[in-house]
C-alpha cells in the first residue's frame, strides 16, 4: 500500500527551499540570502520584476514576491517562489483621476502587512539580518523603508528607462528653482541642461501643476537605496546612467532588457489572443505596422477614429491591439463604422490584447505604432522594429523622445489627425526614411543580444548583482 503524503502547496515550497538552501550551503558554504521582491499592481511593472526574479532565482537564490491583492500576479506560473499578498485595501486601479494619490494609498496600505510578513519570514526562518534582502518597485518604496527599518539591505528596482529618471530630475530642479510647468513655458523648447528633453518631454507636463506638487510630496518618503538595479542596456543609456549614478552615489546594475535575460510566463491580466500570428504567418515580411498602447492609456474616441482612418488610407496591413475599456465611454470598438470596416477588410486585424512579444518577434511586423511605455520600446528594439511615437503620460515622452531623437528609430507623431498618421506609417513602413532606421534598430538589437549573453555588460551587471546580494 502507498502511502501517500500531502504536504500543502505553500508548505511544500518551503521544504523544497530549505533542501536547496542545505545543498547550497555544503557547496558554497554559506547560506544565500532569501531575495523580497515587492511589485506594484500595474502590467508593466509586474512583468519585469517577475523577469528579475526569475533571473536571480535561476542564480541560485530563493524567492519571494510581495504583491498587492489588487491584481495578483498568478503564483501557478511560479511554482519555486513565495507569494506575499499584501492588504491594499484598494479595489481597482483607478489612475484618470490622480496617478499620485493612488500610489500614495498604495503605499501607506501595503505597509503593516509587508512589515508583518518580513517579521515573520525572519523569524520562521530563524534568518539573522543579513540573511533576507528587499528588492523593491519605485513605486512601491513602502517596502524599501520597511526594509531599512529591520536593518535589511534595501535595493531601488527602476523598471522604466534612464531617460525618465533624468527627466525626473529635470522636473524636480525646475521644481526647486520655482518653475512651474504653466504657461510661461513653451513647451516644444529645450530645458537649459537637460539635452535633448523639451519641456513636453517632462513627467506631468500636461497634467495640473497640483499633480506634480503633490507627486513631489509623496516621492519625497522615499528612502536611499543600498544599490539601484534598472531594466536598461549600458550602451542604450551610457550617459544618463552615468549621470544618475554621480547623483545616487550607490552602485547601480544595469540588467536588461529584463525579458531576454530571463524569458518568464506572461503576466497578464488579459487573455492573449494567439489568432493573430496564424494571420500574421500569412502576411509578406516586414508588411504588417503593429499598433498598440500598453496596459494603462486610454485614448478619446475621436483619437481611435483618427487612428482608424489613418491606417485604412495609409494601405499598408496592420495588426491592432485595442484593449477593451480604453476608449473612453466604450466597450470596444463598437463604434467604428462599417465602412471602415469593409475598407481594412483581408489587411488589417484588430484584436484585444495580443502576444506582443512575439509579435515584434515575427517576420512579417515592420513597424510598430506605439505609445512608448519602457517594455514596449525594449520589446521593440530587442527585434529590431522602428516606432512610430505617440506617448501619453508619466516616461513615455522620455522614452519617444530618445527613440525619435537620440536613437533615431522612430518618429514622433505629435499631430492627432489621419492625414498625418496616414503619412507617418507610410514614412516608416515605406519609404526610404523608415528602412534606415529598420538598418538602425537593426544593428542596436545585435548589440542586445550580445550584451545578454556571456561577457555582456547586462549579463555581467547581473553578476555584479548577485556579487552585491551576497555580500550585503
Ligand atoms: N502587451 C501585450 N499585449 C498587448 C499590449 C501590451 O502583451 O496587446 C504587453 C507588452 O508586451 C509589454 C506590456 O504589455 O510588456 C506593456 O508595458 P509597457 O511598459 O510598454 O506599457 P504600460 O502598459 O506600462 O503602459
Amino acid at each position: 500500500m502507498k502511502l501517500v503524503v500531502c504536504i500543502p502547496f505553500y508548505l511544500g515550497k518551503f521544504v523544497c527551499e530549505r533542501e536547496r538552501e542545505r545543498q547550497m550551503e555544503k557547496e558554497g558554504g554559506r547560506r544565500w540570502p532569501l531575495v523580497v521582491l515587492t511589485t506594484s499592481p500595474f502590467h508593466g511593472h509586474m512583468t519585469p520584476t517577475l523577469q528579475l526574479a526569475t533571473a536571480l532565482h535561476a542564480k541560485g537564490f530563493s524567492i519571494a514576491i510581495a504583491h498587492s491583492k489588487l491584481n495578483p500576479p498568478d503564483p501557478s506560473n511560479h511554482p519555486d517562489f513565495i507569494f506575499l499578498p499584501l492588504s491594499d485595501n484598494l479595489s481597482a486601479i483607478d489612475v484618470s483621476s490622480s496617478f499620485t494619490g493612488f500610489i500614495q494609498d498604495l503605499n501607506t496600505n501595503c505597509r503593516p502587512s509587508f512589515r508583518e510578513h518580513l517579521i515573520r519570514l525572519t523569524s520562521e526562518q530563524n534568518r539573522g539580518d543579513k540573511s533576507m534582502v528587499v528588492i523593491y518597485d519605485h513605486l512601491m518604496f513602502f517596502a524599501g523603508a520597511v526594509a531599512m527599518d529591520l536593518n535589511l539591505v534595501a535595493i531601488l528596482f527602476r523598471s522604466c528607462s534612464a531617460a525618465y529618471y533624468r527627466a525626473c530630475l529635470a522636473r524636480q530642479q525646475l521644481h526647486q528653482q520655482g518653475k512651474f510647468l504653466e504657461q510661461d513655458f513653451v513647451m516644444q523648447d529645450m530645458v537649459p541642461n537637460h539635452h535633448p528633453l523639451r519641456y513636453k518631454d517632462l513627467p506631468y507636463s500636461k497634467s495640473p501643476i497640483e499633480d506634480w506638487k503633490q507627486r513631489v510630496a509623496i516621492f519625497s518618503q522615499e528612502p536611499h537605496p543600498s544599490a539601484i538595479i534598472c531594466n536598461t542596456v549600458k550602451f542604450l543609456e551610457h550617459e544618463v546612467l552615468s549621470q544618475t549614478h554621480q547623483h545616487h552615489q550607490v552602485p547601480f546594475f544595469a540588467v536588461g532588457p529584463l525579458h531576454k535575460i530571463a524569458p518568464s510566463p506572461p503576466t497578464n491580466f488579459l487573455e492573449e489572443d494567439t489568432s493573430c500570428i496564424t494571420w500574421l504567418d500569412k502576411q509578406a515580411p516586414k508588411s504588417v505596422i503593429y499598433v498598440s498602447f500598453g496596459s494603462l492609456a486610454t485614448l478619446d474616441s475621436k483619437v481611435l477614429v483618427e487612428m482608424a482612418w489613418g491606417l485604412a488610407k495609409s494601405n499598408q496591413s496592420f495588426l491592432w491591439a485595442v484593449r477593451p475599456g480604453s476608449v473612453c465611454g466604450f466597450e470596444w470598438i463598437e463604434f467604428l463604422l462599417e465602412a471602415f470596416r469593409d475598407e481594412i477588410r483581408g489587411r488589417g486585424l484588430i484584436v484585444k490584447w495580443a502576444p506582443q512579444k512575439e509579435v515584434l518577434a515575427h517576420l512579417a511586423v515592420g513597424g510598430f505604432w506605439s505609445h512608448c511605455g519602457w517594455n514596449s520600446t525594449l520589446e521593440s528594439i530587442s527585434e529590431g522594429v522602428p516606432l512610430i511615437c505617440q506617448p501619453f503620460i508619466v516616461d513615455q515622452m522620455a522614452n519617444a523622445r530618445y527613440v525619435s531623437y537620440i536613437w533615431k528609430i522612430g518618429l514622433e507623431l505629435e499631430v492627432l489627425e489621419r492625414g498625418e498618421m496616414e503619412s507617418m506609417i507610410r514614412r516608416l513602413m515605406v519609404d526610404e526614411e523608415g528602412e534606415e532606421m529598420r538598418l538602425k534598430v537593426a544593428k542596436m538589437k545585435e548589440i542586445i543580444k550580445d550584451s545578454v549573453q556571456n561577457g555582456g555588460s547586462s549579463h555581467d551587471s547581473l553578476e555584479g548583482l548577485v556579487g552585491f546580494i551576497l555580500s550585503s
